[in-house]
């Protein structure tokens, strides 16, 4: 099924973009040419099974007939009109997404990172004009080993170097403190601090679970504390961790929803800030936006996006197969070949026993064997296919994998 040698045709695909592409990423050597559902096909026709999902933002597959059916009929109605006028999908989107919230309402921008420099400016606006704190000194907690896009405010408050390495100067007004530490959240609370940003679950440390009750303590926290609490719910949301949000797993509800990725149903960029009127209320005409922001055609998108999720049935199937995973998983770790699984819904984060080969030579191996996953700091190896993968193809993954990893036992014991 899978590549063997790579044809002249791919390689060269790839040495075009290792000539022209500025090297900010270090790709699987695979070029993709097509998709359907959870299945990938390269340029020499080979098919594998995508378990990246785009760092889920194709949650509900590749090619979704639905989504597909929408973007289609809306591109060649209306694609762009600016916020300078009102447009037709713009009112359904804002309302549907505020609804699937329970907030009164939405700010929509286009990539993740957009969206997260909006919540920070929200909740500086507000700490300034509702909370009365003092111009200019507004701050926000922030968590270790934090994962909230790319911009230069952003960077600031990663504890990455790559990330940050040689990019400074930095934005002031961020206190980092260990991630899962409700003691430490509260200790670093004081008159200035305007709001906590919190991933629910951590997606690029490695899906990084904190402990049962940390979100809880948060949003029993902020509350006591008049802090705003603001999810980064741009990876973890939309049914990847087999909930609606993240925050759903222990019941919490955040002052601040922060939404991407999936929202734009893999087909156009779309991000969301969603809150209540007293903290989105602080913004007045030309104090934010975005040219492309709540464009006709990602509205339709993110409209059809939410009817999906109505039905409960994306989240169900996160469930049911993230569990059917996971217990594959965690037999491999009572192999040896695993030091932990960590997981929520289809999410999954497994940290490879480190005499069988890096998280990337792992990588290497399942894709040769037809599965694309994608390793992250060092040791760890994601899995986070699209909701919409049949049982058939979850016991292919666990086929796979599972061979992956006794091949690398094998080498390793030969040696
Ligand atoms: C991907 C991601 C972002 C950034 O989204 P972009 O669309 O890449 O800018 C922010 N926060 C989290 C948690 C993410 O996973």
């Amino acid at each position: 099924m899978a590549a063997s040698a790579r044809s002249a045709r791919q390689q060269q695909a790839i040495d075009q973009v290792e000539t022209f592409s500025a090297h900010n990423y270090s790709p699987l050597p695979v070029v993709i040419a097509e998709a359907d559902g959870a299945t990938v096909v390269d340029l020499d026709g080979n098919t594998y099974l995508d378990c990246l999902a785009a760092y889920s933002a194709v949650n509900f597959g590749h090619q979704n007939p639905r989504l597909l059916a929408v973007a289609e009929k809306q591109l060649r109605t209306l694609t762009l009109t600016s916020r300078a006028f009102y447009s037709a999908p713009f009112g359904p989107f804002v309302e549907a997404l505020a609804k699937m919230c329970n907030k009164d309402m939405v700010l929509p921008m286009n990539s993740g990172a957009e969206a997260v420099e909006t919540a920070i400016k929200t909740a500086r606006k507000w700490a300034y004009e509702v909370k009365g704190i003092p111009d200019g000194r507004a701050e926000i907690i922030v968590m270790d080993g934090n994962f909230h896009g790319r911009t230069t405010t952003i960077i600031s408050f990663s504890d990455d170097p790559d990330a940050r390495d040689n990019f400074a100067p930095f934005t002031s007004g961020f206190v980092s403190v260990p991630y899962g530490d409700a003691v430490a959240v509260e200790a670093a609370i004081n008159e200035n601090t305007a709001a906590v940003l919190i991933e629910p679950i951590q997606g690029e440390a490695g899906v990084g679970i904190p402990t049962e009750g940390f979100l809880k303590a948060v949003r029993e926290i902020t509350a006591r504390r008049g802090v705003l609490m603001m999810a980064d719910e741009i990876q973890s949301g939309l049914g990847r961790a087999g909930e609606t949000f993240a925050c759903d797993r222990e019941g919490v509800v955040p002052d601040v929803y922060i939404l991407g990725k999936a929202l734009g149903g893999g087909i156009m960029p779309l991000s969301a800030v969603v809150a209540d009127a007293d903290i989105l209320g602080v913004f007045q005409p030309g104090q934010h936006g975005s040219t492309f922001g709540g464009n006709p055609l990602a509205c339709a998108i993110g409209s059809e996006v939410i009817d999906m999720l109505a039905t409960g049935e994306f989240q169900e199937a996160s469930r049911v197969q993230g569990k059917k995973l996971g217990d594959a998983f965690r037999a491999l770790m009572a192999k040896g070949y695993l030091t932990e699984v960590r997981q929520a819904g289809l999410w999954l984060g497994l940290d490879v026993e480190p005499s069988l080969g890096t998280a990337r030579e792992l990588c290497y191996r399942l894709l040769a064997k037809g599965i694309l996953a994608k390793d992250t700091h060092t040791k760890t190896i994601r899995f986070a296919p699209p909701l919409v993968i049949t049982d058939a193809q979850v016991d292919e993954i666990i086929a796979k994998t599972t061979e992956a990893f006794e091949e690398a036992a094998a080498q390793r014991d030969a040696k």
